[in-house]
């Protein structure tokens, strides 16, 4: 299946790059409504240490973001069965507005491969409107190439025609790696290393989607290359890279939908809890950045909507001996948040009341005037002005 998969998603490249695909998607409306910018306040984060007063590394966030909107402090995860609190699975629940709706097609290293059933806002909204790939865009972390699938899945009516556009570090490293190859004037140990690299970067792209990649998207990396060069030490890292990557794309390629998929309070894993606070306090200065860069340009200001949602909780098990784990389904690795605002979502408002994370889909739908006809969650009409 995979294989096969592998060889459509080549054929389809093929008709993408001629043109028949592209006609197609021409007939659609052009968009008028709301910019989205979901951010994925990622990496597994409690309430305790994002929303809670007393407790916070989040403050921008909680006391100054919170009264542009309203805040889901409410917001969980379904007690299913199977249900795994993780990154993959939860950033599939916001953006199929279901759960457990993909399928495991691998697996790299510990994190699965996980293929959508059901279509995703990035789907959604590309065959609902005129919107190129470029504009209904996913901000990814560096060494997460397994997200690179979450773009599109394998609904028969979706699919790879109307995937995303990916921006991270790996793709930078594949244009880097494949301009220098064209170039060809470095001395020849570079042209060797360059082709190495690229041919195991080139292993990770499962689903041959970054194969081809538009006049847009190279110009983006042509320019990020001129700022930043080829040696990855002056550009920031982590959830950082992140958050400078998501302020040039408002720049450079004026994105309609944009998720940003924050990750590094993850670096808990390792056993340092610090690494898990510090890492809230930098999605939390990542978040003044976005809000700052959106309320100065005209195609921004007072015409987007910001919805922020973890992708899972953490667990609150003093006695683990490495604490803040997310994946032995504790009631507060299910406990999450949300906070939406912009034009159109009520102003310094609570919802209290429990909300499913699945809700997040249909209600992004709903804001940018189409229907999530498979997701399982509501549309939150009461926080709609
Ligand atoms: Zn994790």
């Amino acid at each position: 299946m995979h294989i096969g998969r592998r060889a459509f998603n080549q054929g389809l490249a093929g008709s993408i790059a001629s043109g028949i695909v592209g006609s197609s998607a021409a007939a659609a409306r052009s968009y008028r409504g709301p910019n989205v910018i979901i951010v994925r306040f990622g990496g597994g984060v409690r309430r305790a240490e994002t929303i809670a007063g007393q407790t916070t590394y989040a403050p921008y966030l909680l006391n100054v973001l919170a009264r542009r909107g309203t805040l889901i402090p409410n917001l969980t995860i379904d007690q299913l069965q199977d249900v795994d609190t993780s990154h993959a699975e939860g950033t599939l629940n916001i953006l199929t507005g279901r759960y457990k709706s993909y399928t495991k097609v691998g697996a790299q290293g510990l994190a699965p491969l996980l293929e959508p059933d059901q279509p995703t806002l990035f789907e959604a909204v590309r065959k609902a409107f005129d919107i190129p790939a470029h504009q209904a865009l996913l901000v990814n972390g560096e060494d997460r190439p397994q997200e690179e699938y979450l773009t599109y899945g394998g609904h028969k009516h979706f699919g790879v025609a109307y995937r995303s556009e990916v921006i991270g570090l790996y793709r930078y490293k594949l244009h880097k790696f494949r301009r220098i190859l064209e170039d060809n004037k470095a001395p020849e140990d570079v042209l060797v290393a360059a082709r190495k690299q690229l041919d195991e970067l080139t292993a990770h792209d499962f689903r041959n989607t970054a194969s081809h990649t538009s006049g847009v998207m190279q110009g983006f990396w042509d320019n990020w290359r001129e700022q930043y060069g080829d040696t990855g030490l002056k550009n920031p890292r982590g959830d950082r890279l992140l958050t400078e990557l998501a302020v040039r794309a408002m720049r450079q390629l004026k994105p309609q939908l944009m998720m940003i998929n924050y990750q590094d309070p993850d670096y808990v894993h390792w056993g340092n809890a610090s690494h898990y606070t510090r890492a809230i306090a930098i999605i939390d200065q990542g978040l003044k950045q976005l809000v700052a860069a959106a309320d100065s340009q005209p195609a921004y200001r007072d015409r987007t909507v910001f919805a922020i949602v973890p992708d899972c909780g953490r667990d609150a098990n003093p006695l683990m001996s490495v604490p803040y784990q997310h994946h032995f389904n504790s009631r507060s690795a299910h406990e999450i948040f949300a906070l939406l605002l912009g034009p159109g979502i009520a102003r310094g408002k609570v919802l209290d009341k429990p909300v499913d994370q699945t809700s997040i889909a249909a209600t992004v739908g709903a804001i940018m005037g189409f229907r999530m006809r498979a997701a399982e969650g509501r549309v939150l009409s009461e926080i709609l002005t």
